[in-house]
């Protein structure tokens, strides 16, 4: 007789590990292990290791925590939002929802740094950053930002360091009050560490001949709603080599002159209400544009277009070299991970409407705006704007009893310090809102309804002022103008989808961005309306849902970390390391300590860590690694003793980026804390600590978790991310803060992001993980994590050199191959990394943190049949060099210098290379199972970066362009 026990519920944990004990077993034999318990105490050193088990709740069944997750997101009250302020209501098209954002084909995709099998979402970058140049009337954009707020800071650092030879002392840089609040904190957070003086004000009042003023940032239209023409202020700021930076809305750019037109050299706001939800925050692409002096200062990626190895033309990330450091030290920006999924999705909203579609959009939108302050003139109800696009605001005497009516009727509008009312309606606004706005107005003042609004309704007349009315011309590419039917959209997003390699296809085994499953069960929450439909200002009572599950994954987080408290603002883990030494600044402030200036960090960071340092004011004081890839402790002491004064913080990443869990690391923590300094834990490689050891159990101070990476979020194609920082108890007082809903500790600094919880929405994602996993089953994801690492390790050593290991001889979750004795060949790691597209395989990541080399992190979700296929690829290509050593094949023309290798170059009359087709395109039985083909040949990185053009060109002017070169 069979005995069923019925609560047992299928573990979520056996799809997510994806090893079998049996499995195990055998992996276990080649490592040389006796069991899974034996590697990791002879991994993870006995001194950090955790004792007992992490306190979280029972572990779910997908089934199980959807439908609870479904009780909690019905807390969230889905009211009607005209708050605007940045964030506003739109139609996702279904087609983009669903074949993009719900789509693994596309969120699971990596950054694009091996263009060859990304040129889907590269031209669907192109597409995102031609709809901000056209609209907003500049003539070069990069490919997002975190959001508006954080763009604005980008800009306002970016000409901080572009400052004209007689501005060189300049340190003001001036914003006008009526830029949305939260894009006012974000500035002050980002000014006052590196010396920048910061004034808000009436803009009409700004004296631009003050020598001291570098800068100027408005809001366009303004918080108020109202828009202005800056033609004649930004004409007369030149003169004065004072830069001008516009914060524009894209939406009503389709109908105003763009601030491009009226001279700013830079651009920046959001791309949310191109059809990506509100989220509560996020996530979504914000975008920065500006002039073509600027390309090689701008912040973030750029994509631009080249040549393949065939001439053809192909897409790929511009200045990539520069983007890969991120200028370290001499950085005015960190941003690394990015909004690419949402900016993907915003740039298809593009294509689908085209600029008709959204002309059309844009002029509802103003109509309804206008129809409503008609007919509130019309009951007798004051409205203060002249020329307004969407905004308009209302004097009131009654804003409390407004408030309560509206809030009855489901209803949110913007509530201004001075008993204002401010109304933002947007693309889902239709005429029974506007019927409930005006009932609201009608019974809060008891002046009736007047008019018919139907009737109204038809013949709103649209004219802006003459120089405010948009006359050019936009989004003129083909590409905006032909895929307006259903059909053929979808089959254009399909056509991009293809062309790249995600985690749907095969294993990407990117070192240190921890590429693992992002399984559907903790996607689907992610479209929910309940999520989606929130406004980031919506009062706290109207958001119960998402404050409820804030709260368990402050809780849950906290416990993984070993620390007091987590801050869910930071959009990106870069952002999280900026919020973490901007905590560290405010608490040695709190203590009188406020020389305490110095940061030290190791050579094999991070690019970001040095970055984030100097943005948070900081010197970076370097210190060295030893022969086996640990800090060198003699001179990690000389420089803690010579800097003890000053010391504010070591940075400092763990499990090493070398992939090693340092012994020495408590001693490390002791050491800067006996120096007065703080320990800041870069936490990008979590995934090897969790359930095992703890960044509190350590001994840092904070640390970021990437949630792109060790919790599940999807990298997105880069972006988005979130990067939540985990505090001790002493730090908690400092978490950042919010100057519009009530957020962070009690002595919190400034916003560090523009919405509260960052990117609220995906927040559902590393919730859904760690609710699902449970304490045994993350334990477990980590231990095999550091088990597939090892099994790689163990085939490959053979073969490849592995550079530093444990005492133990063991790797942590990531191993680093050299691959520099191949040289003497005419192979670089380069070479390795494009002929393992042949074999349908992501290069591992290259040359980080040691040039001339891969960094492999299998994770705990790849299969040991996965990581055999990898490693045969490896071993494979490991023989094709061999080949070219014993002379069989010849140097600079073989399988590896070629790759990849396409569909038509293996099909073309006139094949010349001095091997067959097949070795070329199957060079292994198993990728004619699934052949991934790339669609462009190798591509001319050099040929980008001297002819950078990051628009959409018609293909024949692109042969045009390539004869003048
Ligand atoms: C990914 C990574 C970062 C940057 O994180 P983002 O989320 O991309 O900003 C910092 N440090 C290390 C070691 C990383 O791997």
């Amino acid at each position: 007789m069979t005995k069923i026990d019925i609560t047992q519920a299928p573990k979520f944990e056996d799809r997510h590990n994806s090893p079998q004990a049996s499995e195990i077993d055998s992996m276990l034999k080649v490592i040389g292990a006796d069991s899974l318990d034996t590697l990791i105490s002879e991994t993870v050193p006995a001194n950090i290791r955790m004792q007992g088990e992490m306190n979280l709740p029972a572990a779910k069944s997908e089934f199980q925590f959807l439908n609870d997750l479904k009780q909690t997101a019905s807390k969230n009250k889905l009211f009607k939002s005209y708050i605007g302020m940045g964030y506003y209501g739109t139609v996702v098209p279904g087609v983009i929802q669903r074949n993009i954002l719900e789509n693994p084909g596309w969120y699971t995709a990596y950054t694009p740094y091996q263009a060859e099998i990304a040129q889907g979402r590269l031209e669907a970058l192109i597409n995102f950053q031609t709809l901000v140049i056209d609209l907003t009337g500049m003539p070069i954009a990069n490919a997002s930002l975190l959001d508006e707020s954080t763009a604005a800071a980008e800009a306002m650092t970016m000409f901080a360091g572009l400052r004209k030879k007689d501005k060189k002392k300049a340190n003001k840089f001036f914003v006008d009050q009526n830029t949305f609040p939260q894009t006012l904190d974000v500035l002050k957070t980002r000014a006052i560490p590196v010396g920048i003086e910061l004034e808000i004000g009436d803009i009409n009042k700004v004296d631009l001949t003050d020598p001291n003023l570098y800068g100027v940032l408005y809001q366009y239209p303004g918080g108020d709603g109202n828009v202005k023409d800056f033609t004649a202020f930004t004409a007369s700021a030149k003169e004065q080599n004072v830069f001008v930076v516009a914060a524009a809305d894209l939406m009503s750019l389709t109908l105003l002159t763009p601030p491009g037109e009226m001279g700013a050299d830079a651009v920046v706001g959001t791309t949310q209400r191109f059809g990506v939800p509100m989220g509560f925050g996020g996530p979504h692409a914000a975008y920065f544009a500006t002039l073509e002096a600027y390309k090689r200062q701008i912040p973030g990626r750029i994509i631009g277009v080249s040549v393949d190895s065939h001439g053809n033309k192909a897409y790929r990330m511009a200045l990539q070299t520069r983007e890969q450091h991120i200028r370290r030290e001499k950085a005015t920006s960190n941003i690394c991970t990015a909004q690419v999924l949402l900016g993907v999705m915003a740039g298809m909203y593009g294509v689908y409407h085209g600029p008709k579609g959204l002309t059309a959009i844009a002029q509802k939108i103003h109509a309804s705006a206008k129809l409503l302050a008609n007919a509130l003139t019309e009951m007798g109800i004051e409205q203060l704007n002249d020329v307004f696009f969407d905004t308009i605001q209302v004097k009131t005497d009654a804003a409390d009893e407004l408030r309560r009516i509206a809030e009855s009727k489901e209803v949110n509008f913007r509530y201004f310090d001075n008993g204002n009312v401010g109304i933002s309606v947007d693309e889902t606004t239709n005429l029974n809102d506007l019927e409930v706005i005006l009932d609201i107005f009608s019974e809060a003042t008891g002046k009736s309804k007047s008019g018919n609004l139907a009737a109204l309704a038809t013949e709103v007349a649209i004219d802006f002022p003459e120089t405010l009315k948009r006359t050019s011309d936009f989004l003129t590419h083909p590409v905006f103008n032909q895929y307006h039917s259903e059909h053929e959209m979808l089959r254009y997003i399909k056509r991009l989808e293809n062309k790249d390699l995600s985690l749907v296809h095969s294993m990407i085994s990117l070192g240190s961005c921890t590429m693992k499953l992002n399984a559907t069960a903790e996607m689907v929450p992610v479209t929910w309306p309940e999520f989606g439909n929130i406004h980031p200002f919506a009062p706290a009572d109207q958001t119960q849902g998402y404050q409820q599950m804030f709260k368990e994954l402050v809780t849950w987080l906290s416990e993984i970390t070993g620390f007091a408290d987590v801050s869910l603002q930071p959009n990106s883990g870069a952002q999280g390391e900026y919020a973490g030494l901007m905590v560290i600044r405010a608490y040695h402030q709190s203590r009188g300590d406020h020389h305490r200036d110095v940061a030290i960090i190791p050579t094999s960071a991070h690019g970001t860590n040095p970055a984030s340092a100097v943005m948070a004011g900081m010197k970076v004081v370097l210190v060295k690694c030893d022969e086996k890839g640990n800090i060198d402790l003699n001179d990690l002491k000389d420089k803690a003793e010579s800097h003890s004064e000053n010391l504010a913080a070591l940075m400092v990443t763990y499990p090493s980026t070398h992939g090693v869990f340092e012994e020495g690391i408590k001693d490390i923590c002791d050491l800067i804390h006996q120096h007065g300094g703080q320990v800041y834990m870069d936490g990008a490689n979590m995934n090897a600590q969790v359930g095992l050891t703890s960044p509190g159990l350590i001994g840092a101070d904070v640390c970021h978790l990437n949630l792109h990476k060790t919790f599940c979020i999807p990298h997105g194609g880069g972006g988005p991310g979130m990067g939540p920082i985990g505090v001790g108890a002493h730090l908690a007082p400092f978490l950042p803060g919010s100057p519009v809903v009530k957020a962070g500790g009690e002595q919190a600094i400034t916003a560090i992001s523009g919405a509260a919880w960052g990117s609220a929405s995906i927040l559902t994602i590393s919730y859904a993980y760690i609710a699902m996993m449970g304490a045994e089953g993350l334990t477990n994801a980590t231990k095999i994590a550091i088990l597939n690492a090892n099994y790689i390790k163990a085939k490959l050593e053979q073969e490849f050199p592995i550079l530093y290991t444990g005492t133990n001889g063991r790797c942590a979750h990531e191993m680093i191959v050299d691959c520099r004795e191949f040289k003497s060949v005419g192979i670089e790691v380069e070479d390795i990394a494009k002929r393992l597209m042949d074999y349908g395989f992501h290069a591992p990541t290259v040359s980080f943190p040691v040039a001339g080399t891969v960094m492999i992190e299998p994770t705990e979700s790849e299969s040991q049949a996965e990581l055999d296929r990898f490693c045969d690829a490896m071993l494979s290509i490991r023989a094709e060099i061999a080949e070219i050593a014993n002379g069989e094949a010849e140097v600079g023309n073989n399988v590896l210098t070629n790759a990849p290798h396409t569909a038509g170059l293996a099909l073309s009359e006139n094949w010349d290379k001095p091997y067959g087709r097949e070795k070329a395109v199957y060079p292994a039985p198993y990728v004619r199972q699934s052949k991934f083909w790339p669609t462009v040949g190798r591509i001319d990185s050099a040929y980008g970066d001297r002819n950078l053009m990051c628009s959409c060109i018609p293909v024949s002017d692109y042969a045009e362009e390539e004869a003048m070169a």
